[in-house]
């Protein structure tokens, strides 16, 4: 059997797992990617599987890096059910349809400028409607029983103690009449975090994927944090201010609500008006209500005693824009929570416009601020800032609380670890890549289990308790020369073996390369142009010159038309590639820029090339664009496979076993190729002028060939 980390790898968003055993296939969580740019491409396009081959989907909990691309996964033609439990269930059909709405906006907003211009618009990548199909699929799930998904998976969730609903999730796979048991920790929580229970103890597993977000962080512990979180209370109260709290609308809201109930019920602040200013934050708490039972114990009690965190005569919902207004009026007096977490959207950001310039105020953050975020910007002491165009002087008091995280800390990942009497292999995931590796090592020093941290996509087959990762170790060891800007991809078998992405797209402004970027493919142009002259030799329109100088020239001659025309006819439109002609100086995002070195030996960017017949649009194509080349020659799709055989002989490396293609250009050099039978697409495609070969020759004859 075998299991794939599509996402959650060395990052903390898209929770992804892919396990393959018999004839099933299933994922656990299906999330979206958030942060670097770079991780939010793969929330677009193709999913690195299909979609309605996948047999089930196990959901962990509601947060949107776990199940953000579940409507997509439906869209797209998944058939199968989703487990989760009842809460997340819940919880899903509204996040799930708010996220719709943000991809719809977010769309509507990108098209009206394309528009404008007369570009090509965008889809968004899923709607509101399509979160709505989804939720048919939901299977609802109680804690702790165990149920049989097919003969050859059951499955049951224990209470992660996260969020509300959020579970860990335990598989036994029986494969071969041998069965495994996973473990997956899901986001595992807190010890003595407000509403929710404690983490589930589990004792056995064979496998082991465990989370790492703070894998090498502490929390302030419960009592430290309600002492600040009073202190921060009282001041502002005394001073006559606003208190803001920006809050994460699933989870971090109700908690924040929960700690002022129990300091208001202990005296230790007085009775205050708060307003919860956030449509996404009202419903979710009315969900959670809907499940008391899943609270833990003090907050049933509060419950029972009519003391409900959630609702009183001082805790009041705002509904309206309206509503939500006239609370800027105000200019004491009031703690404001609302979204998002990070103040960078939603209604948080009207409060700060109207508060930040307020002595008597102050801006309370709970939650991890991102970097670039306005959150951020504030928790850095950043005396002026930008809301919505206009500048505003930050004269509010600032203050932080680390202890409300609903993700368990060192301490408590290990104590939670602690409790198993057996475990086979870990997996650390859901981490920043420091996080997870040197969690990884302080589990191997503690545990004296096999831990690996798995790379973005890498696979590994389980035998017993060993994983193998399919990823041949020479890619692990695999490097790329100082220099080189650019990005390299082995693919076999569909399946991706190894990529990496390196250097700077767009060196003014800092544009990094990702696994998406376009490249100029520079006089590997040539090669397509002898795979539109053999389509038209095939159509009866022209016949294959055994050899040429110049192919471009020859199809030119042959066509009557200009050579990327015709290819992009005859080639770049039936292999359904995104490739296409550009000038040097019209450059689309997300093409990469070519440097050279001057005869001065200065470094610059090659927005011209001179070539045969002046300027020329050149040929950009992307990895995943060539390895699909690659995929279509091998199975005979764009030619019958003697004639592609036939094309490729000429670029055979007799040394690497592998055919190569290569290109040059000013500021462009690009090799790939691979082999026909198990098909095996080695790209590598660069914006510089060196380390292409270098980098080929490793990746070519890695993979144990
Ligand atoms: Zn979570
Ligand atoms: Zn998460």
């Amino acid at each position: 059997m075998r299991i794939q980390f599509l996402g959650a790898a060395e990052c903390t968003s898209g929770s992804c797992y892919l396990l393959s055993f018999g004839d099933k296939q299933i994922l656990v969580d299906c999330g979206l990617f958030q942060g670097p740019e770079e991780l939010k491409q793969r929330n677009y396009g193709d999913f690195p599987f299909v979609p309605a081959e996948i047999d089930a989907v196990i959901l962990t909990h509601a947060h949107i890096d776990h199940s953000g691309l579940l409507p997509k996964l439906t869209r797209l033609g998944f058939k199968g059910p989703i487990y989760a439990t009842a809460v997340t269930a819940d919880l899903c059909s509204i996040m799930l349809a708010d996220s719709g709405h943000i991809q719809e906006t977010e769309v509507e907003r990108k098209n009206r400028k394309l528009r404008r211009r007369g570009k090509p618009l965008l889809t968004p990548i899923y709607t509101v409607e399509d979160a709505a199909q989804t939720m048919d699929h939901f299977r609802r799930m109680v804690y702790d029983e165990e149920i049989e998904v097919f003969p050859s998976l059951r499955v049951r969730f224990r209470d992660a103690g996260h969020i509300l609903g959020a579970a860990i999730v335990e598989l036994w796979i029986t494969e071969e009449g041998e069965t495994t048991k996973f473990v997956f920790s899901g986001d595992l929580g807190n010890q003595q975090q407000p509403v929710v229970q404690d983490p589930t103890a589990i004792t056995e597993a064979d496998v082991l994927i465990v989370e790492s977000t703070y894998g090498i962080r502490l929390h302030e512990d419960r009592e430290g944090r309600l002492e600040h979180l009073a202190e921060v209370v009282n001041r502002t109260m005394d001073k006559g201010g606003n208190l803001l709290i920006p809050a994460f609308a699933l989870g971090r809201t109700q908690d924040i609500l929960h700690s002022l109930r129990v300091l208001q019920d202990r005296g230790d602040i007085p009775e205050l008006n708060i307003y919860i200013d956030s449509p996404l934050a009202s419903k979710a708490t009315e969900v959670f209500l809907k499940h008391v039972g899943d609270f833990d114990y003090q907050t049933r009690t509060m419950m029972q005693e009519n003391r409900s965190p959630f609702h009183g005569p001082n805790v009041h919902f705002t509904e309206t824009v309206e509503e939500s207004m006239r609370l800027n009026s105000v200019s004491g007096g009031l703690v404001i929570i609302s979204a998002s977490g990070m103040a960078d959207a939603g209604r948080i950001k009207h409060h700060l416009k109207h508060n930040l310039w307020r002595r008597e105020a102050t801006v309370l953050l709970v939650g991890y601020q991102a970097e670039g975020t306005l959150g951020r910007r504030l928790q850095d002491g950043a005396e002026e800032v930008r809301i919505h165009g206009e500048p505003v002087r930050v004269a509010a008091e600032i203050e932080t609380i680390s202890g409300f995280s609903a993700h368990a800390d060192q301490e408590g990942l290990l104590s939670w670890l602690r409790r198993f009497s057996h475990i086979g292999q870990v997996f650390v995931t859901h981490g920043e890549k420091e996080s997870s590796h040197r969690f990884a090592e302080l589990i191997a020093q503690e545990l004296k289990v096999p831990v690996v941290v798995p790379k973005l996509d890498e696979s590994f087959e389980l035998k017993g308790a060993q994983a193998l990762s399919t990823w041949d170790t020479s890619y692990r060891e695999f490097s790329v020369e100082e220099d080189f800007a650019g990005v390299c991809q082995v693919t076999r078998r569909a399946e991706i073996q190894y990529r990496g992405a390196f250097g700077l797209a767009q060196r003014r402004f800092k544009i990094r390369n990702n696994y998406y970027t376009a490249f100029n493919l520079g006089s590997a142009r040539q090669f397509f142009a002898k795979l539109a002259l053999a389509r038209l030799a095939e159509q009866g329109k022209a016949n294959l010159p055994q050899a040429a100088e110049d192919w471009e020239g020859e199809l030119e001659r042959i066509s009557g038309e200009a050579p990327w025309i015709v290819v992009a006819r005859e080639v770049l439109a039936p292999a359904q590639l995104s490739s296409a002609y550009y000038y040097l100086d019209q450059l689309p995002a997300g093409a990469a820029s070519g440097y050279t070195t001057t005869r001065t030996g200065q470094e610059v960017e090659n927005i011209y090339a001179i070539l045969r017949e002046g300027l020329m649009p050149q040929l950009f194509a992307s990895a995943p664009d060539l390895t699909r080349l690659w995929q279509l020659l091998a199975q005979g799709e764009l030619l019958p496979l003697p004639v592609v055989e036939e094309i490729l002989a000429p670029y055979w490396d007799q040394r690497l076993q592998v055919y190569k293609i290569e290109g040059k250009a000013p500021g462009a050099q690009v090799a790939f190729g691979g082999t026909l039978e198990e098909p095996t697409a080695v790209v590598v495609l660069s914006n510089g002028e060196q380390g292409v070969l270098h980098a080929f020759e490793q990746l070519a004859a890695g993979g144990g060939r």
